[in-house]
């Protein structure tokens, strides 16, 4: 039995990691569940798995679920805040945390669980395009394992896996080029909300979804690759594949080169981080080839699709350039969502934060989470 906690319990990733949980009913025990505020779909998870905490991000419903649940699980504590999350992240005996929340909120309860000794499975890119720095050094220094549930990390993962690190020429990230791939700046100008949030080839939370659209995701996962596997800025590349069945490659010295393909699901990933570094049987059907017939590659369109190379550019600075479009963005999305400004007004804030971030080098956690908070500011007031 492995203790899991799970971060994000009520989202796309945190649903079905407890799907994988169900599929393996005698491999796992869940401590701990959160979410912001749909204790809808949180209320039967506590029924079900009896977690020890619960965190409800928000306070006024947290406060409900506690009037909802009464003394029904007099050993359950609810919390409210990051104190909760906190709490939940770090509960005592767990084994491996998932860090499936949406956005940097992630950072400071991951950290808090590597420091008590407890392995991550972090779906949660935006902690590493954070403090990816102050993680892996902590992940070192504590000699837990962190394994990425990113479908793309999760497929370099795997192919490094037994492989001789230093033999390592490249890693080449497939993206699947989102609803727009094809578009120009002038195609861009006035599309939707609507058509920004049917993506292809993948279900998932709103805010991944718009980066999927804008390509913010891919540059968050150059960014989030480069820590999870120690590589330069010039051995991370990337390459649209619109069917999504290779999840990434890996190039040796030699020039062989490694892919790891299947059906687009993120239960594999899932169940991958939370057995490693066993295999086991599921009941997925198998991916047949034939089936699919064609896979192609196209070049990522750099210019339209800014976000990417804003992400690129925050890697070359370094610090907590990465920090401050990440906070840029998250606010922008936000925006986007709420359909306050236009798509093409996501890369244009983004920048705009970059460009006045007064970058600092060697950064601790209260650097990077004053950076993350003016560089909310500054996005908000900009249109
Ligand atoms: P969702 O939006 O579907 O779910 C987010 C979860 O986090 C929900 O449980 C939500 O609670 C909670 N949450 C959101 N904001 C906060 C906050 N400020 N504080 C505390 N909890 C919060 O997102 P996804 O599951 O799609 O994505 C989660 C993470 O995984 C992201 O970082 C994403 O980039 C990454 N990821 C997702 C993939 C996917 O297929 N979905 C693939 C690869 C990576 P509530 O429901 O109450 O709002
Ligand atoms: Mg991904």
């Amino acid at each position: 039995m492995k203790n899991i906690s799970i971060l994000g319990a009520t989202g796309s990733i945190g649903t079905q990691a407890l799907s994988v949980v169900d599929e393996f009913p005698n491999s796992f025990n869940i401590t701990a569940l959160s979410c912001f505020a749909d204790i809808d779909t949180l209320a039967p998870q506590i029924e079900k798995y009896r977690p020890q905490v619960v965190c409800v991000m928000d306070p006024e419903a947290a406060q409900q679920l506690k009037e909802r649940i009464g003394t029904k699980y007099p050993n359950m504590e609810i919390i409210p805040g990051m104190e909760g999350l906190l709490a939940a992240a770090t509960c005592p005996g767990t084994d491996m945390l998932l860090t499936a929340v949406s956005g940097m909120v992630g950072l400071r309860p991951t950290l808090a669980a590597i420091d008590c000794g407890i392995d991550i499975a972090l779906a949660n890119k935006e902690t590493l395009v954070t403090g990816g720095a102050i993680v892996m050094d902590a992940v070192a220094k504590k000699g837990v394992s962190l394994v990425p549930v990113d479908s793309e990390h999760s497929a370099i993962f795997q192919c490094l896996f037994g492989n001789d690190h230093d033999a390592l020429k490249r890693v080449i990230i497939t993206a699947s080029g989102g609803p727009f791939r094809g578009k120009k700046l002038a195609d861009l100008k006035d599309v939707t909300l609507e058509q920004a949030l049917k993506h292809p080839s993948w279900s998932m939370g709103k805010k991944i979804t718009i980066d999927s659209a804008t390509l913010m995701n891919k540059g968050l996962e150059v960014i989030e690759a480069k820590w999870l596997f120690d590589l330069k800025q010039d051995q991370i590349d990337v390459v649209v594949h619109p069917q999504s069945i290779i999840h990434s490659m890996v190039e040796y010295k030699d020039r062989a080169v490694i892919a790891q393909l299947g059906l687009p699901d993120m239960a594999l990933p899932i169940q991958i981080a939370f057995f490693h570094p066993i295999r086991v049987e599921n009941t997925k059907p198998s991916l047949e080839l034939s089936e699919i017939g064609t896979l192609t590659f196209e070049k990522p369109d750099k210019e339209t699709f800014r976000c990417l190379t804003l992400a690129y550019e925050a890697l070359a600075a370094g610090g907590t350039m990465a920090a401050a479009l990440n906070a840029a963005n998250e606010i922008s999305v936000a925006r986007f969502l709420n359909r306050e400004i236009g798509f093409l007004d996501i890369p244009k804030i983004n920048e705009a934060v970059m460009n006045r971030h007064e970058n600092i080098q060697n950064a601790s956690l209260e650097d990077v989470l004053a950076v993350d908070a003016w560089a909310r500011d500054i996005a908000k007031g900009l249109n």
